[in-house]
């Protein structure tokens, strides 16, 4: 028995069932060269579009730049910076979140929300853990 759709690794499986897959990005992508090698005119309003950006842009990268990110994959170190990097993004908005409903939490006590630093979130978590029975 096969669970798994039968539209995966179509491009219709990508368009139409929205699946980032990595078979149905693959087939969405060479049909979509396919539709620019038929419409040369097509890529070259992309590549205008492309190019006025970068006009409009100069100091920044495309939030998902494959070339770029390709180049910095290719360097484990890089690659490892990389993650890194990210991984302390997500964790510096998941703290400044606690932060918040710590401070939105003594607000609503009609407190001053002074008290809410980063080490807000964790003195609570001690303060209930030593809380329960
Ligand atoms: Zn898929």
């Amino acid at each position: 028995m096969n669970l798994r759709e039968r539209w995966h690794g179509t491009s219709g499986g990508y368009s139409n069932h929205r699946c980032r897959c990595d078979e149905c990005k693959r087939a969405w992508a060479s049909a979509h060269r396919a539709y620019l090698d038929r419409h040369p005119e097509q890529r070259e309003r992309a590549r205008k579009r492309a190019q006025a950006w970068k006009r409009a842009n100069p100091d920044k990268a495309r939030a998902y730049d494959r070339r770029r990110r390709e180049k910095a994959r290719a360097n484990p170190d890089k690659a490892r910076a990389y993650d890194r990097r990210r991984r302390e993004k997500v964790r510096a908005t998941r703290r400044a979140a606690a932060v918040e409903r710590v401070a939105a939490a003594l607000r609503h006590w009609g407190m001053s929300a002074e008290k809410a630093t980063e080490a807000a979130p964790f003195v609570l978590d001690s303060a209930l853990r030593k809380e329960q029975p």
